[in-house]
């Protein structure tokens, strides 16, 4: 352990974000860079105890308290190492994982938990800066040829790790770029691209093929793909949204939420007064972009209660609790309504004017009288998504979400097809989409060591 009275004298730091006033006037990074001398500071706090429950509270099993104390001691290098031995992209979740290690870090029994996530994110970009991450293409190739389908968190650790392997690795994603929705959805400042970029030279120079604008099911088949390598990994994301088909859904102005956060997108909230329906980390993402583009009033409602802001005796720690989050986003104005059902939207030339509510109680049943009008001339529905889109001519089991079906070892049900990440487990988080990924690939390892 850094200090073994660290977590007694230094208490934890908070994030340094730049001031709401100024960030909402641009889309660069609301998080500004941590000096060295506080994540040493912070990496101290680490109690190193005996059952780390925030390694169980990672899905990556980072090694959490063993980075924490070789940053403390300013062994960056060691740390870094462990780091990458976990995690395929670092600079991602130290940006933008909910932290569900947090929730779990014994310090945060009686304190405030560990910044594991600014220690990762510090960790990884020292490593950047003092040129210490390098393509590290294998020593060995086995000739085995493997298509990913997908370049999202889900995609990439499959392909990294599989290529890291010997494999030949080509990934195939329909966009223009590699990302997924960490390029296209995440918004920019929250997740500056160049960060994918970045990672993208490396795994180029380690031999991972990236081919962009193809589209698996219409500009090449599965078919096509499996006749030309060993084995197929589709990891194409959960994409099908939740529509709210009240009367007036099909009035102007009503948009699903990634169509608006997909930049650049021809949607613009500039004077305009918007209403984000779902009130998630998508619909915050929403809010934010919003305010950004000039919005005249945000408004996000949400139909569930305001979540409790304690944890609930059902939820003790170290489970992730379901509470109330104030993203940064929220900090930057617009007001949050919960409990709130959209019964119809109104609207004039076929253009949305205004949402007709009403209130529902905890049972979420309308509460009769309650019937309240809001304004709207942009409707941006987050209400998350239902499962996979198809891709055409393939024939897999799906589960009863309609997410791809697999075995334990990854396998759809058509030999030498395997699913993860969004795609297998339905709309999730980055982190278990790389933690999908890396099963993925260890999966598909085992099946091209027997055929
Ligand atoms: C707005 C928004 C904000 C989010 N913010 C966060 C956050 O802050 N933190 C967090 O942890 N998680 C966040 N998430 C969730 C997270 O982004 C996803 O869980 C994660 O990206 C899923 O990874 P994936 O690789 O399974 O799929 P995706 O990221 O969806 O990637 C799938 C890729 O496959 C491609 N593809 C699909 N079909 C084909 C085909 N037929 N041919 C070729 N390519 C194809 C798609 O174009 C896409 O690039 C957010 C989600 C949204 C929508
Ligand atoms: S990936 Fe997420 S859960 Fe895991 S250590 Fe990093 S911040 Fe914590």
């Amino acid at each position: 352990m850094g200090n073994p009275h660290g977590f007694l004298k230094i208490k934890r730091s908070k994030t340094d974000y730049r001031p709401a006033c100024e960030r909402v006037k641009d889309f660069a990074p609301v998080a500004a860079p941590r000096a060295e001398g506080v994540t040493r500071e912070q990496t101290s706090r680490c109690m190193d105890c005996g059952t780390p429950f925030c390694h169980w509270g990672c899905p990556l099993g980072n090694f959490i308290p063993e980075w924490n104390d070789l940053t403390a001691n300013l062994h960056w290098e060691r740390a870094l190492d462990l780091l990458q031995a976990t995690n395929n992209l670092p600079e991602v979740t130290g940006r933008v994982c909910p932290a569900l290690c947090e929730f779990a870090c014994v310090l945060g029994i009686n304190d405030d938990p560990v910044t594991i996530r600014e220690n990762e994110l510090a960790i990884v970009e020292y490593g950047f800066a003092h040129g210490l991450i390098k393509p590290q293409p294998p020593a060995v190739r086995t000739g085995k040829k493997v298509a990913v389908v997908g370049s999202g968190p889900a995609g990439l650790a499959c392909a990294a790790q599989l290529n890291r392997a010997g494999h030949l690795v080509t990934v195939y994603e329909k966009a223009d770029k590699i990302g997924g929705l960490m390029r296209y959805g995440i918004p920019e400042f929250k997740l500056e691209k160049s960060v994918l970029d970045r990672r993208q030279a490396l795994w180029t120079a380690e031999g991972v093929v990236f081919k962009c604008g193809v589209n698996i099911g219409v500009d090449r088949t599965v078919a096509e793909l499996q006749r030309e390598h060993d084995a197929v990994v589709l990891a194409g994301g959960s994409r099908v949204p939740r529509d709210l088909k009240v009367p007036g859904r099909e009035l102007a102005g009503i948009h699903f939420a990634l169509e608006y956060l997909t930049q650049p997108n021809p949607l613009d909230a500039r004077g305009k007064k918007v209403v984000v329906i779902g009130g998630g980390d998508t619909g915050a993402d929403c809010v934010g972009t919003a305010h950004r583009q000039g919005a005249a009033c945000v408004v996000q409602i949400e139909l569930l209660p305001e979540p409790p802001r304690e944890r609930p005796a059902g939820q003790p720690w170290p489970k992730y609790p379901f509470i109330f989050k104030t993203s940064t986003s929220h900090e930057e104005g617009g007001e949050r309504r919960w409990s709130i059902t959209t019964k119809e939207f109104k609207g004039q030339k076929e253009k949305v004017n205004s949402l007709v509510c009403a209130r529902v109680d905890s049972s979420l049943k309308e509460v009769p009288g309650t019937d309240l009008t809001i304004e709207a001339d942009l409707v941006l529905l987050a209400l998350g998504f239902l499962h996979p889109e198809p891709i055409n001519g393939l024939m897999v089991e799906l589960d009863q979400r309609g997410n791809f079906k697999t075995d334990q070892n990854y396998m759809t049900s058509v030999k030498g097809i395997f699913a993860a990440g969004d795609m297998r487990r339905g709309q999730s988080l980055i982190v278990w989409a790389l933690d999908e990924g890396r099963r993925a690939a260890a999966a598909v390892n085992r099946y091209l060591a027997v055929t």
